[in-house]
């Protein structure tokens, strides 16, 4: 088929890389310029475990192309994805500026029957009440399906292909036929449901997987306090199938451009409708908080004034170069408050970082910045760090529960 998807972010090229790889057609659609040359010439613009490989796969069999010409690549498009961004506002509502001006351009150069994919997360509602009027502007005939995107940046591509379920919300028995032959060579299992439900979906499994994570900091921190290994407590709760052990792990918390901004966006939608969600509001207050329980601990060894301190770990999570609420970024904001010199290292995050804290000592590697420093804080749990020998004779902030050889060592939640 011949698929067209404005946005080549974590989710638009995963999915344009991943459609292609089963032998669709696709045109890849951004407004800068720079990320559609990347992209043509075989180099991805985000870290993806095997995303340039699949990348130059795709594009040397000529079924990829990314392009500026919008028009150009949705006349010829049989469905077309939107993948752009859905950022919070300052107060927590989602900003669906890019959704709106994206629903636009399809809107402005439809000239035969499409579907017109919603991908992006958006609140229950958009998908009929903001996206459809805007393409209803065309006087055109299109279907409408809300397809909402489960992948985990670090494992995208596998997600992609190999998730658990494809959530196809549907405005007609035609438009779930021509998602289903999108989707024909994938193996996950197909829920058909309407639009605004499949809105929901997303947001109420992304909610999930964020309260199982404070749940497990909660516990965690209290485990500190008792001399409880909560990583023990988990693995005992998670034997439970009605549980599951996945999303307990405890630490320095949820970040990344999904979890913080979606709860947000859910609990704004709440009050709109006059429930004030209070699970989720703790759920986001546990999270706010827990990178700063890794200072406390910091402060019990030494004062960060004037003293050397590494920082291992800046994007969210290991396996994605996306610092976006990373949980580092609060700690860095906090030892630069504390007046402390700031040395730092991750494997794929630094020109992101640089951007940001250009006066911070962004080093080669772990070693550097462990040979610079007095203390230690571990942020993200990228394999490099992953050698114990690495930290002999130093103090140790853990906030991933690596192993190590430390001098003095102290785990957030064990
Ligand atoms: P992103 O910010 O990485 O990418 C968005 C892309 O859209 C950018 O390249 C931007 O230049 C482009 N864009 C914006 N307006 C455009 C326009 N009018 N025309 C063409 N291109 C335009 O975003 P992302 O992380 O891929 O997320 C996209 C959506 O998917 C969001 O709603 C997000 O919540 C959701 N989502 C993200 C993930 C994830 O792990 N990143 C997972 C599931 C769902």
């Amino acid at each position: 088929m011949k698929i067209a998807i404005i946005g080549t972010g974590y989710v638009g090229l995963t999915s344009g890389v991943c459609f292609a790889s089963k032998g669709h057609s696709v045109k890849c659609i951004d407004v800068i310029e720079e990320k559609v040359d990347l992209i043509n010439s075989g180099k991805s613009p985000i870290f993806e475990e095997g995303m340039d490989e699949l990348l130059t796969d795709v594009l040397g069999k000529g079924l990829l192309k990314a392009t500026l010409d919008a028009k150009n690549a949705i006349n010829e498009a049989e469905v077309v994805f939107l993948c752009v961004g859905t950022p919070s506002s300052d107060d927590g509502k989602i900003n669906l500026d890019y959704i709106k001006s994206a629903a636009k351009t399809i809107s402005e150069n439809l000239n035969n029957h499409k579907v017109i994919v919603v991908k992006s997360t958006v609140v229950p509602g958009t998908t009929i009440n903001v996206v459809k009027p805007i393409l209803e502007e065309s006087g055109k005939s299109f279907g409408i399906c809300m397809n909402p995107e489960f992948l985990k940046e670090g494992s995208a591509i596998k997600d992609f292909l190999n998730g658990d379920r494809i959530v196809l919300g549907v405005d007609s028995k035609n438009t779930e036929e021509i998602m289903r032959n999108v989707y024909t060579n994938f193996p996950q299992e197909i829920f058909i449901t309407n639009p605004t439900t499949a809105e929901m979906i997303k947001y109420a499994s992304n909610s999930l997987l964020a309260t199982k994570i404070s749940f497990a900091n909660e516990i965690g921190n209290v485990c500190k306090k008792l001399g409880i290994d909560s990583y023990d407590v988990m693995d005992g709760v998670g034997l439970d199938k009605r549980l599951s052990r996945s999303f307990l792990n405890s630490g320095a918390g949820f970040g990344g451009s999904c979890f913080p901004k979606d709860v947000k966006a859910l609990l704004h939608k709440g009050l709109e409708v006059g429930e004030p969600m209070t699970l989720l509001k703790s759920v986001l207050k546990v999270n706010d908080e827990q990178p700063l329980r890794l200072i406390e601990l910091l402060k019990k060894h030494i004062n960060p004034e004037g003293k050397n301190i590494g920082i291992l770990g800046l994007a969210f999570k290991k396996g994605t170069d996306d610092i976006r609420e990373a949980p580092s970024l609060i700690i860095i904001d906090e030892l630069l408050k504390l007046k402390a010199n700031i040395f730092a290292f991750d494997p794929k995050a630094m020109e992101h970082i640089k951007k940001l804290y250009p006066n911070i000592n962004l080093m080669n590697n772990a070693q550097e910045v462990v040979d610079n420093v007095d203390v230690v804080m571990i942020v993200t749990d990228w394999d490099d760090f992953k050698n114990p020998e690495l930290y002999s004779g130093k103090i140790v902030i853990d906030g991933r529960r690596i192993k190590t050889n430390a001098e003095v060592y102290e785990g957030i939640c064990w």
